[in-house]
């Protein structure tokens, strides 16, 4: 038998199992094993064509199997498999606002150490990696970070604290409640304010010294050359798909360094891409998953304090970078599992047919990132709809209808509709009987939280063959906003 480690997301599909056992001389036929005990799991590892997906990478021990022979790698006892997909930690929303941004000019700064920085910095002055000289090369440098949100806070707070002299930003949103578990730049009082204004309050609060950029845009592919340029490290702290794939190229395209880092729920990813000769996140993941296949943060849900973790050993790249000390984080994917408190490290290599680091590039430019990632506005097609009005008027007609909730469990406690079944999206595939069927069944109305994942299920089940199903737009967050505001919202 041979243990397979099964990520967070696709743990839906193996009844939350997180290690499975399962038989096979190699590793194809451990899959075969694996999707034959779950079967909702083949559409998320394999193409219809049977080949395992270009955004799901299969490690044996430490090793991706692509460098090994790949599904014909032999296993022997006590060997671990591990699927690593591709995590984008927040919502895929990221919209443009705007490409053309000032860029500010920075001026030289002085790097001699003020009597004031001597007192401030002493705990690194009195360490031989770093001591005066390498201070004056933090007080010169320059970090670019990509969001101030669950990844950059950590990451601003001790790039702040630690004397990196310059410390850019790229974001366009504003301070909410629900940002306060996680984002620990903002506090009670931000809310509602720019999180750039927010966060550079902090950072000054931390550090007078420091010159804090702001730009208030989503990066583009026509602002982010511009951007990055003047920077020397650039922090990723991207919550979704198109702009992860944007920061990576662009990094390689201007030869910056990039301080990787994501999270999905208890489980972070971090490593250090396009540093010269190391692979980038292109050799890992070729190509993004489909639009829903993976779920988001904003679904999914995550630890406050796993961005904490994983921002502050971005930071810590970032830092030692600078430096140009210890052994930076490059040619390895660093896992991190809060829920069992367990660090992992993969070996990661850079593949010589890398569309944009290999060795014939054909990415030499950047390119339209959302239509790459499949998001572009027509991608999905639509689905029918209804409204929370026209739903509650059918509900005081008494009108028979069929509430489906695709929610979690969890968020079902929070608030529901009245009369509403939970079947959560994962389940529904292999719960189907449970839904009304025949000619004088009720109509099927599906909601989740904000429409996104109820609209996945009502593709899934016109596949299946339900003619009457709507998608309730806008989600429960809408039906408490107009129809029922006694709930609570999340
Ligand atoms: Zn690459």
């Amino acid at each position: 038998m041979t243990q397979i480690l099964i990520p967070t997301p696709l743990r839906a599909y193996t009844g939350k199992q997180d290690i499975v056992q399962v038989a096979g001389a190699t590793i194809g036929e451990a899959l075969a094993d694996l999707t034959a005990k779950f079967d909702d799991l083949r559409a998320h590892l394999f193409t219809a064509e049977g080949k395992l997906r270009s955004f799901v990478n299969v490690y044996l021990n430490d090793e991706d199997i692509r460098y090994l022979q790949k599904e014909a790698t032999p296993l022997k006892p006590g060997d671990t498999i591990s699927i690593i997909p591709s995590v984008a930690s927040g919502s895929p929303s990221a919209k443009a606002t705007g490409d053309e941004v000032a860029i500010v000019d920075a001026p030289a700064r002085t790097t001699a150490l003020t009597p004031e920085d001597f007192q401030r910095y002493s705990r690194h002055l009195i360490l031989p990696e770093v001591g005066v000289e390498g201070q004056q090369k933090l007080k010169a440098a320059k970090v670019l970070l990509i969001g101030a949100g669950g990844l950059g806070s950590p990451a601003g707070l001790y790039l702040a604290a630690a004397g990196v002299g310059r410390i850019g930003i790229v974001d366009f949103d504003a301070v909410d409640f629900s940002n306060l578990q996680r984002q620990i730049l903002h506090g009670t009082a931000d809310v509602g304010r720019s999180k750039l204004q927010s966060a550079k309050d902090r950072l000054l609060a931390i550090n007078p010294d420091l010159d804090v950029d702001t730009y208030e845009t989503a990066l583009t592919s026509k602002n982010a050359l511009d951007l990055f340029k003047d920077y020397d490290v650039i922090v990723d702290g991207t919550d979704n798909f198109p702009t992860r794939y944007l920061v990576n190229d662009a990094c390689v395209l201007l030869g910056k360094p990039n301080a990787y880092g994501s999270i999905f729920r208890f489980e972070g990813q971090a490593s250090v891409f396009a540093f010269p000769g190391g692979p980038c996140y292109r050799c890992l993941y070729p190509e993004p998953p489909p639009p829903g296949l993976v779920p988001s943060c904003a679904e999914g849900g995550v630890l406050g304090v796993l961005p904490g973790v994983i921002g502050t050993i971005q930071a810590t790249e970032a830092i030692k970078l600078i430096l140009g000390v210890g052994q930076p984080l490059v040619g390895r994917l660093l896992l991190y599992d809060a829920f069992t408190m367990r660090f992992r490290e993969l070996k990661l290599r850079r593949d010589p047919a890398c569309p944009v680091c290999g060795d014939h590039p054909t990415v030499t430019a950047l390119i339209d990132y959302d239509q790459f990632c499949g998001i572009a506005p027509a991608a999905s097609a639509p689905v029918p709809e209804t409204t929370v009005q026209d739903l509650k008027s059918r509900v005081d007609r008494g009108d028979r209808l069929f509430i489906l909730d695709v929610r979690e469990p969890n968020e079902f406690q929070i608030c529901r509709i009245p009369g509403s079944t939970l079947i959560p999206l994962g389940e529904l595939p292999r719960r189907l009987a449970e839904l009304p069927q025949g000619a004088d069944a009720p109509d099927i109305v599906v909601h989740c939280k904000m429409g996104g994942r109820s609209a996945k299920a009502v593709r899934q089940l016109t596949e299946k063959g339900f003619t009457r199903v709507q998608n309730l737009k806008g989600g429960i967050l809408e039906w408490i906003d107009k129809i029922d505001p006694t709930q609570t919202k999340y």
